[in-house]
């Protein structure tokens, strides 16, 4: 082909092209061919361009990841003078480079204490994959070997790689390729889909003494480690009971075994704090980072790694494990130039004075539409849950995630992107979202939710599922 693609293709010429070639990720290939994906064409702060001209607010900030917005011209700048001095060296076999070794100290410093060694790697699911292997070498050379299961929940979500969805909770990710041995999994904190009759603390409790229960089936002397977000983001932005967290951590703490916080996430100020870990007083021995880390501009991520952890496997000889562009030089720059901006213009004291305030004002009542139930929100990390009967928490008659699209199409159609999970519908907007975004953002998310509950209305779809 000669013809250069470009952004002033017509839209369907790159749809079809986009079907012919491109094989998405989490996406159905025919549904897709059949209604053309749709194409960003750029990015300005918190708000998209497709082809076609709209203007969309990006509720859920990419993937979870823009963090200071889009459109940052400094990113691309160190982008391109990295490139310029030294585009790649690797980091093996005692070599290093002054980007890796800036942002590793960088992320010490802002990482809860004790937390002061980093693992490069260059995505979310690899730092997961490298935790799998360094906590399983920590065992080792600690001489107990026979310490190697982790310990994950249910629709807990750590990358798509064969380890990252091995420790996932996400059935329908294992059911497509497998799942590695050594994994098992104790049930979410979903006080509004399993909670049944307890209270919201209790029930907390009960999730989390499940992660004993499994100690004790497996054998405190099998057990390595036990992984979760601190807020389960993938799987519908699921806050956790207040009572929940500092019962793991007693029963990680009694047996003796690792925590690893997946703050894939919850990292970077998302919570209104640098670490979901600091919001939910956790005391984790590794902590999984990636997305705001660079805010999605350059694809990088790694383990925030305990001294404790690190003397141990370091204390060994090498540590086979790596990969090619572990502290990418280009990558580590520009993750270095993300942190600096959000540190020299505050952005973790605006997710936490100025925006989750105003946010949560307007969200905490959406809890009063009639098509919604629970509305939760830390930081800027918010959910709802779509119900028939709020009173019961019932599920609709529908399939679940009938509802939830229908609501994310609405939400399309009013230029918003909120992603929906199920029937739940989650937000994550950059975090440099400004008080009067927020309001549009809101203005948009209150008016999809009318539709949606109109269209349900004149479908007949407002039906409880029978228990
Ligand atoms: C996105 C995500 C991952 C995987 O990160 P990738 O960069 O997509 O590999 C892992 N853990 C959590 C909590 C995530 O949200």
């Amino acid at each position: 082909m000669n013809k250069p693609i470009t952004n002033h293709m017509p839209t369907a010429e790159l749809q079809a092209l986009d079907a012919a070639h491109h094989f998405h990720p989490f996406t159905d290939k025919a549904g897709l061919a059949a209604k053309g994906a749709r194409v960003i064409t750029r990015g300005e702060g918190v708000w998209l361009t497709d082809s076609e001209g709209q203007r969309i607010i990006d509720g859920m900030a990419g993937l979870w990841c823009v963090n200071i917005g889009y459109g940052r011209k400094e990113m691309g700048r160190v982008a391109a003078r990295q490139m310029d001095e030294l585009a790649y060296y690797n980091t093996f076999f005692q070599t290093t480079h002054v980007p890796a070794i800036a942002l590793a100290a960088k992320i010490a410093e802002l990482a809860p204490e004790g937390l002061n060694h980093v693992f490069f790697a260059g995505s979310g699911s690899e730092a997961n994959d490298t935790n799998i292997r360094l906590v399983r070498r920590y065992w080792q050379v600690k001489g107990q070997p026979e310490r190697d299961v982790i310990i994950s929940r249910w629709n807990g979500y750590h990358g798509s790689t064969m380890g990252g969805g091995s420790l996932g909770g996400m059935k329908p990710i294992h059911a497509h390729g497998g799942k590695i041995a050594g994994i098992e999994h104790i049930d979410q904190p979903y006080w509004w889909g399993e909670g049944s009759d307890m209270s919201e603390d209790d029930f907390g409790l009960a999730r989390a003494q499940q992660l004993e229960a499994k100690i004790l089936e497996l054998g405190p002397e099998k057990v390595a480690a036990f992984i979760g977000e601190p807020i389960q983001g993938a799987g519908g932005v699921i806050i956790p009971p207040a009572t929940y967290w500092p019962e793991i951590q007693r029963i990680c703490d009694k047996y003796g075994i690792l925590l690893i916080a997946d703050e894939v996430i919850t990292g970077f100020g998302r919570t209104g704090n640098w670490f979901g870990s600091t919001t939910f007083g956790i005391k984790p021995h590794i902590i999984t980072i990636a997305k705001g880390l660079s805010s999605g501009y350059a694809p990088i991520g790694g383990s925030i790694i305990c001294d404790e952890v690190a003397e141990v496997v370091g204390s060994a000889g090498e540590f086979f494990h790596g990969y090619t562009y572990s502290g990418h030089p280009v990558a580590a720059a520009v993750a270095l130039e993300n942190l600096r901006i959000m540190q020299e213009e505050g952005v973790v004291e605006h997710v936490r004075d100025v925006a989750h305030p105003h946010l949560k004002a307007q969200w905490d009542k959406l809890a009063e539409h009639p098509l919604v139930g629970e509305a939760k929100l830390v930081g800027l990390m918010g959910s709802i849950v779509l119900t028939p009967n709020k009173a019961k928490r019932a599920k609709f008659a529908s399939e679940e995630g009938t509802v939830g699209l229908r609501c994310r199409e609405r939400c399309f159609a009013n230029n918003l992107i909120m992603r929906h999970v199920g029937d739940r519908m989650i937000i994550a907007p950059p975090l440099v979202i400004t008080t009067d975004e927020i309001d549009i953002l809101m203005d948009r998310a209150r008016k999809s939710l009318d539709e949606c509950y109109q269209g349900l209305l004149d479908d007949g779809l407002m039906v409880e599922k029978a228990d």
